[in-house]
């Protein structure tokens, strides 16, 4: 049956993952475009420069926020931010409230991710055992190869890590902190400056043998890989970002069966069984729509 989804003002899907477009042949966001679509909500989906900075990547989205508002003639968007994207958002809400409706975070690190520490502490000389640094640090350059199709790894993409650190988003934070949660673990105030917050997240659970067709997604394996290297979060995260440090606004769940990847509906919808990806994006234009946004 067709859903009809249509929000009244305009959705951008905000990527993360260091300002890469696709993931090899397929769009960042898999099938979740064409769903909205489908559902009657005008969708964008913005392009966004590799960086390491939030700030950075916040003012490129506010120029195609006013491209969209131009084009459309709405007078506001709903921002829907993954990943780093998330941060993204954030920035954008908290610069120019009046014209953004919505920021939902989509396994978005809004406390830092603990891989990120892991990383940057394995990337100093001597911090680590050198066999642990090494194998850690040759597999995040294999999921950046695996995420770029490029064979090498970005210099800049190691770089960014110090924005996604628990430090990092701490200094964020405390320059932009509306939507978040006023204690770890809870949820954020759901309007502030006119702005509805929103999050989604999920975690890896129980064993490879769970996850069906995910069990050959080369991503999957390497999120639950990573997962291993959490410790305030160990068990409670998605491979790059624990569940509870995704609060922001209205939590609407963050124990989903889904890895980092699996939220975007990657790679190519191959996700465990009894979960769709792609329905959450419809089910929560639904609910930006019945709240008149
Ligand atoms: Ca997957």
């Amino acid at each position: 049956m067709q859903r009809n989804a249509t929000t009244q003002y305009p959705v951008l899907l905000i990527h993360g993952l260091f300002g890469f477009e696709r993931i090899g042949h397929f769009e960042i966001f898999h099938g979740i475009k064409q769903a909205l679509r489908n559902a009657g909500v005008r969708v964008f989906v913005p392009y966004l420069s590799a960086t390491h900075c939030n700030e950075v990547r916040g003012e490129q989205l506010l120029v195609q926020i006013d491209r969209v508002l131009a084009g459309t003639g709405a007078g506001k968007v709903n921002l829907i931010g993954h990943s780093q994207g998330a941060l993204t958002a954030r920035y954008a809400a908290a610069m120019a409230p009046q014209v953004v409706a919505s920021v939902t975070s989509v396994s978005g690190p809004n406390h830092g991710s603990e891989l990120a520490d892991f990383l940057r502490k394995a990337l100093r000389p001597g911090s680590l055992p050198e066999h642990v640094a090494s194998a850690v640090v040759t597999l995040f350059a294999d999921f950046l190869s695996l995420l770029s199709g490029h064979p090498q790894l970005p210099q800049h993409a190691v770089a960014s890590l110090n924005a996604l650190t628990t430090e990092g988003v701490a200094t964020f934070n405390a320059k932009y902190p509306q939507g978040l949660p006023a204690t770890w673990g809870g949820e954020g105030p759901e309007q502030v400056n006119g702005v509805h917050y929103y999050s989604w997240s999920g975690t890896v659970q129980g064993s490879l043998l769970d996850e069906g067709v995910n069990s050959v997604d080369p991503l999957h394996q390497i999120c639950r890989a990573f997962s291993a290297y959490f410790i305030s979060e160990a068990q409670e995260n998605d491979g790059l970002v624990g569940r509870y440090s995704s609060h922001l606004g209205k939590v609407l769940r963050s124990d989903y069966p889904l890895d980092h990847l699996d939220s975007l509906n990657q790679t190519a919808g191959l996700v465990r069984k009894g979960i769709d990806p792609v329905e959450l994006y419809v089910a929560h234009a639904e609910r930006l729509k019945n709240a008149g946004l």
